[in-house]
């Protein structure tokens, strides 16, 4: 009972020690021919003539409280989740187009999803959610589409979502707009129209976890990077698209997306 106060030794110091190694050196390429070349994805940069690199592209699930509820989860009690889209799911629409977007295949019920998505600049691990705004390089409306009927299928077999959530172009985006121009996007409407009606309206506002916690909590689980997106979550009232639709996608402070499915 005496020898209570030498029972943990303190952990911070060594945690302060820890020293930094120094990275690995990337193999020498040497000579080597690539073999296989891969377009880099980019996003352009509104206004500026500029491209933004695509490096990864984060999805959150389920950051609307009644878009939680339509999808059978309860909102108070899920911490936030995500996925990934690769990198080439990316489809630039520029803004006063109509880009056509193709009804992928296996699907019966391909969905939209609109989202206000965040570009990162700069990154790293456990960034705090005080910190986390200062990483944003600019933000864009974007879409996750989803094939809901793969989706679901694959949920209720306990089976990864990639084929409902990872359809070819199934990222489509705006062009980019830095922060330094618009500020941040914590409040504003968000919606999207089908054929003229509005199906999805919201405000940003209504985030369980807003850009910045998110980031939080992304950056426990993977390491942040300068050319990463954030697809920030959907509000309710998600639906299926048909051949021959015509979307648009608000969100305000952003020019419109406009797509229509072929
Ligand atoms: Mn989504």
């Amino acid at each position: 009972m005496a020898k209570k106060a030498k029972k943990k030794p303190a952990k911070k110091k060594s945690k302060a020690k820890a020293a930094k190694r120094p990275a690995a050196k990337p193999a020498k390429a040497a000579s080597s021919k690539v073999v296989v070349s891969v377009p880099p994805v980019y996003v352009p940069v509104a206004g500026s003539g500029e491209q933004f690199q695509v490096r990864r592209i984060y999805c959150i699930g389920r950051n609307y409280a009644a878009h939680a509820r339509e999808m059978g989860s309860d909102p108070d009690r899920e911490p936030p989740f995500f996925f990934l889209k690769p990198t080439d799911a990316i489809q630039v629409v520029m803004p006063g187009k109509v880009a056509n977007h193709l009804y992928p295949s296996l699907t019966k019920n391909y969905q939209y999803e609109v989202e206000l998505v965040a570009a990162l600049k700069s990154g790293g691990k456990n960034i705090k959610a005080a910190d986390a705004l200062k990483h944003i390089y600019g933000y864009a409306v974007g879409l996750d589409m989803t094939r809901r009927d793969l989706q679901i299928g694959m949920r209720e077999q306990k089976k990864p979502w990639d084929i409902g959530k990872s359809a070819d172009h199934g990222a489509p985006i705006g062009p980019l707009h830095k922060v330094a121009q618009t500020g941040h996007f914590s409040k504003g409407a968000i919606s999207l129209s089908v054929n003229g009606e509005v199906k999805q309206t919201s405000d940003l506002t209504h985030m369980i976890w807003s850009v910045a916690e998110q980031i939080e909590k992304l950056s426990e689980a993977f390491e942040l990077k300068a050319g990463d997106l954030i697809y920030s979550g959907t509000p309710e009232n998600v639906g299926p698209v048909q051949k021959g639709d015509l979307l648009v996608c608000k969100i305000k402070g952003l020019p419109d997306l406009s797509l229509n499915i072929v």
